[in-house]
């Protein structure tokens, strides 16, 4: 897409640090980091989110998240991740190409688990969610 900024970094249109590349995926340092050397892996065709991304491309996005995984792990000294895709507006998605986070974590670094970014426990109970989905499915 011509005015996403994703595009454009795929693209080479923008400046970027590339952590690695593949052949439908660049990682690149994200431009805010939460922590050091927090890497965004993006798929080089335009996909808004992790729904639309062709099966064909998902073990080369493993693949490379686990590359630039062991890569940080080496640079940065740390096995641990916060691993994760904000899918949607409402999840906290603000650029609408899809991208994976790789932030990796410290000892005292502040942060917490992903259990720490919503808390909105449901009113009906576990039994009646579970047989929703299970009528839908
Ligand atoms: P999200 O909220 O999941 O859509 O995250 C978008 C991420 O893209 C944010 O962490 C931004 O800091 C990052 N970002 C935005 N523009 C750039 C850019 N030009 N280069 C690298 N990262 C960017
Ligand atoms: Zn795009």
């Amino acid at each position: 897409m011509s005015d996403c900024i994703f595009c454009k970094i795929a693209q080479g249109e923008i400046k970027s640090y590339v952590v690695k590349e593949s052949s439908n995926f660049i990682a690149v340092l994200d431009i805010h980091p939460h922590t050091p050397g927090h890497t965004l892996v993006i798929p080089k065709e335009h996909f808004v989110n992790l729904k639309e991304l062709k099966l064909e491309l998902a073990e080369e996005f493993i693949k490379i998240i686990q590359e630039v995984m062991v890569l940080l792990g080496k640079v940065f000294m740390t096995t641990d991740f916060t691993l994760g895709i904000n899918e949607g507006p409402l999840a906290g998605q603000a650029v609408s190409h899809l991208h994976f986070h790789i932030m990796p974590r410290f000892k005292n670094d502040h942060g917490g688990s992903i259990h720490s970014i919503v808390y909105n426990p449901p009113q009906e109970s576990l039994e009646e969610i579970y047989q929703k989905i299970k009528n839908e499915s």
